[in-house]
C-alpha cells in the first residue's frame, strides 16, 4: 500500500483537498518506499506494541506501522491535515487520529487508556519523521517526561543526529548528546537523503532508534544538579571548564580550581573532552 505514495501523489492528494504543505510545520512527506519500511522495520513493532506516531502529515508512515501494531496513536497539530489522514486510513481499524501538539499530549495517560481499552497492548513505542523546527524539544519532553515507552525511533535532520551519537572529543558533542545518552542507548537505522520527500528539504535525514534505558549509565546524587553542571560546562564552548563552571553552586574561581583539582580533573579542559562519568563525578562531588 505504501508503494503508492509518489510524490506525484502526494501533490495530487494535498491539491485535490486544497491544502498547501506548510513550511512553518516542517511539512516534508516521505515518497521513498524503502525509507518508510525502514523505519517501520528499524521499530521492531509488534501486535502487542501501541505506537504513538507524531506528525503523521497525509499518514504513509502511518499505513507501514498500522500493519505491524496492535494499536497506533496519530497525533498531528495541523487541522487541515485531518481529513487526508482519514482517507489515507479509511478501511484500518486499529488507529485513533488524535487533532494536538504532540508537546501538550499527557502521553502516560494516554498508553494507560489505550491499554484499558485494548488488554492485548504490552508496550508503547514512540515512531515519527519528526518536523525539524521542534526535534529537540519534543526528544526532551519525551526523555524528561519518563514516558513508559520502550523505544523512539525517529527522524531527524543529519546534523541533529551526528550530535545525538557523537563521541566525547567530537565536535559533534555536546550538552544534548549527554542528555540523550544519559537516557537511552542509540542506534543508527537509516540515511535518507533529501530527495526522498515533497517536499524536497535543504538537509539530509538519519533515522536514530532510541532504546530506554532500564538502568541509567551513571549514578547521580541529583539528577537536576548534573544537568546544570552539563548545560553549565558547555554554555561557552571555547572557554576552559573552570571558566564555564565559576559560579555553579556559588563557587569563585579559586574555589572551583581547588575542587576540579581535587578531582583529578584538569580545570583549563574544555567540556567536550569529558566523559558522562567526569560529568558525575563533578555534580555529584558538588552534591555532597
Ligand atoms: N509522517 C509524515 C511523513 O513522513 O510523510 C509527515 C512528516 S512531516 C516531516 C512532520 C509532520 O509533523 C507534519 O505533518 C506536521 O504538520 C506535523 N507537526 C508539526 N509540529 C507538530 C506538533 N507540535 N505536534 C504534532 N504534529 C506536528
Amino acid at each position: 500500500m505504501t508503494k503508492e505514495f509518489t510524490e506525484a501523489r502526494i501533490r495530487a492528494v494535498m491539491a485535490r483537498n486544497k491544502a498547501g504543505f506548510s513550511k512553518k510545520l516542517g511539512q516534508n512527506f516521505l515518497a521513498d518506499p524503502e525509507a518508510i519500511r525502514e523505519i517501520a522495520d528499524g521499530a521492531e513493532i509488534k501486535k502487542t506494541d501501541h505506537v504513538l506516531e507524531i506528525g503523521p502529515g497525509i499518514g504513509v508512515l502511518t499505513l507501514a506501522c498500522a500493519e505491524q501494531a496492535g494499536w497506533v496513536t496519530a497525533v498531528e497539530i495541523d487541522r487541515k491535515l485531518i481529513p487526508i489522514l482519514e482517507q489515507t486510513l479509511t478501511g484500518l481499524d486499529n488507529i485513533d487520529i488524535l487533532q494536538a501538539d504532540i508537546l501538550d499530549v499527557d502521553i502516560g495517560a494516554l498508553q494507560e487508556k489505550v491499554k484499558e481499552e485494548h488488554p492485548e497492548i504490552e508496550n508503547l513505542k514512540v515512531v515519527g519523521n519528526l518536523p525539524y523546527y521542534i526535534t529537540t524539544p519534543i526528544i526532551m519532553k519525551l526523555l524528561e517526561e519518563d514516558i513508559p515507552a520502550e523505544s523512539i525511533t525517529i527522524m531527524m535532520q543529519k546534523e541533529v543526529a551526528e550530535r545525538l551519537t557523537a563521541s566525547p572529543g567530537t565536535k559533534a558533542y555536546g550538552a544534548i548528546t549527554l542528555a540523550v545518552q544519559y537516557y537511552c542507548t542509540l542506534e543508527t537505522i537509516a540515511q535518507v537523503p533529501a530527495e526522498s520527500f515533497v517536499p524536497k528539504p535543504k538537509v539530509d535525514s538519519t533515522v536514530l532508534r532510541l532504546d530506554l534505558r532500564k538502568e541509567k549509565p551513571v549514578d547521580l546524587i541529583d539528577e537536576k544538579l548534573f544537568f546544570e553542571v552539563v548545560r553549565a560546562g558547555f554554555s561557552m564552548r571555547r572557554k576552559t571548564l573552570l571558566n564555564c563552571l565559576t559560579g555553579v553552586k556559588g563557587m569563585s574561581k579559586d574555589e572551583m580550581n581547588g575542587f576540579l583539582d581535587g578531582l583529578g580533573i584538569s580545570p583549563q579542559r574544555r567540556a567536550e573532552t569529558l566523559s558522562m562519568e567526569e560529568f558525575a563525578a563533578i555534580a555529584n562531588a558538588l552534591g555532597e
